[in-house]
């Protein structure tokens, strides 16, 4: 069997179908350290753009993982990394020779950096793009996903309108609802959605283990409350809830370590679902998760009443800003 590290699942998406994630990021690196965020906290907060890995070598392992899983295997490629994707000076190129390869290609990003020329064109070669639309207000904005602060959210917002104005390929959104947090105001999200003109707006509640523990997902009311605020803009049609957890992904087609450990470092798996898709595969599902956890490659940890795998990657180095408390970045 091959090992892949940059390439994890399929997993099954209710957005994307059967998504093979690419992980374009060595680790932790993100404009953001969302609270809710299933990779944990940003190790390195920054917004300077890098080459941090070989895009050549990215591509290489999405052409294996493609041919191990068949021809049709995948609906999309998704370059979702435990990070924001368009931190990598080298997306555009690697989302193009993926393509080329004879896949469609989404990008899911947190769109702090689509004011920029470069990212908005990386962005744009990509046959579908996922933007995350959370706040309307600079206070939600920073205490739930807690930028780096050199960001300023309006300016982010006219990078989105820009992008959105110019993309011609899928463009979604997803606004993810924290208890508390986001909950009130969310009038103003969905006004702002709606100028985006998303071809479907999807609101989605913390299912997996987030980075911190007192993120809670709203209860049905205000759940219904965001339903409507959403579809009386945009219509029922283009807004859907995703606040149930995702099917188990299929059975690893390349070595099974190399398939836990990269998907659970950017895609918390419950530990049931990790099993069954181990079963068959491995002599002794329990005892590959066992070893691996006394290892400290993954950790199980509990979340809403289920146990999942999952695996925190840090980066060693911060460009100064680091992660910070959510007590003091509330503003
Ligand atoms: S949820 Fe996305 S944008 Fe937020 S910290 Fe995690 S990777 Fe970054």
């Amino acid at each position: 069997m091959v090992g892949l590290e940059r390439v994890f699942g399929p997993v099954f998406s209710r957005r994307l179908g059967r998504s093979l994630g690419v992980n374009n990021l060595p680790g932790k690196i993100c404009t953001y350290s969302c609270v809710y965020c299933q990779a944990g906290r940003t190790a390195r907060l920054t917004v300077e753009r890098a080459a941090f890995c070989d895009w050549r070598e990215v591509v290489e392992e999405v052409d294996r993982a493609l041919r191990a899983v068949g021809a049709g295997g995948v609906d999309y490629v998704t370059f979702v990394p435990s990070g924001e994707p368009l931190l990598d000076a080298n997306l555009g190129r690697a989302v193009r020779a993926v393509r080329d390869l004879g896949v469609r290609v989404a990008i899911l990003t947190n769109a702090s950096l689509l004011w920029r020329e470069d990212c908005r064109a990386d962005a744009a070669e990509a046959d579908l793009v996922s933007v995350k639309v959370d706040a309307a207000s600079v206070g939600v904005w920073r205490a739930l996903n807690r930028p780096h602060p050199q960001l300023r959210l309006s300016q982010v917002l006219e990078g989105l309108l820009e992008f959105s104005r110019g993309f011609g390929g899928t463009l979604i959104t997803e606004t993810m609802l924290v208890d508390g947090v986001n909950t009130g105001g969310l009038e103003a999200v969905a006004e702002l959605v709606a100028r985006l003109r998303p071809s479907k707006a999807y609101i989605s509640v913390p299912t997996r283990p987030p980075a911190e523990p007192h993120v809670r997902p709203p209860g049905a009311a205000k759940l219904v409350e965001a339903f409507r605020a959403f579809a009386d803009r945009l219509g029922e049609g283009r807004v859907e809830l995703l606040n149930l957890p995702e099917p188990p992904p299929p059975p690893p087609r390349w070595d099974p370590v190399a398939w836990l450990t990269s998907t659970a470092s950017v895609h918390p798996l419950r530990l049931e679902h990790a099993l069954a898709a181990l079963e068959g595969v491995v002599d002794d599902p329990w005892e590959v998760i066992s070893r691996l956890e006394s290892e400290g490659a993954v950790e199980v940890v509990e979340y809403s009443g289920a146990r999942y795998i999952v695996r925190r990657v840090g980066s060693a180095a911060s460009d100064g800003a680091g992660p910070r408390d959510p007590a003091v970045s509330t503003v």
